[in-house]
């Protein structure tokens, strides 16, 4: 089993794909088609996926409030809601830590806003 991207623990995961030790969200193949393409046009980070190995990229992840156009902007520039995800544009795996899980106000609020950015996607 490959490490936890964002504590490096082995990945423990519940039902909802959350880390047990660190509370963030592994989400495989959830970056499809469109979102994956995004996903791949955002800054690299220093994270590594856990399914395939790759680099994975950032990705603004704007929260309900925010009807716009995604960009990659300073933190103090993000609209109120926003968090920052990081997804692998090889699988399309998508990685949520604790902290913008919380921004987003919990996992299945940080999954609609994903969908939202999806469907301005495509
Ligand atoms: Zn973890
Ligand atoms: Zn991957």
């Amino acid at each position: 089993m490959r490490p936890c991207p964002g504590c490096r623990a082995e990945h423990h995961k519940d039902a909802s794909g959350r880390c047990a030790r660190c509370g963030g969200a592994w989400l495989p193949g959830l970056a499809d088609g469109p979102l994956r393409r995004l996903v791949g046009k955002g800054p690299l980070t220093s994270l590594n996926c856990p399914d395939c190995g790759g680099a994975l990229k950032s990705l603004d992840v704007p929260g309900p409030v925010y009807e716009g156009d995604l960009f990659w902007g300073l933190e103090t520039a993000r609209p109120a809601g926003t968090c920052v995800a990081e997804g692998c544009p090889r699988c399309g795996g998508v990685w949520a830590d604790a902290e913008n899980l919380q921004r987003a106000g919990a996992l299945p609020a940080f999954l609609a806003s994903l969908e939202r950015v999806r469907r301005g996607a495509s």
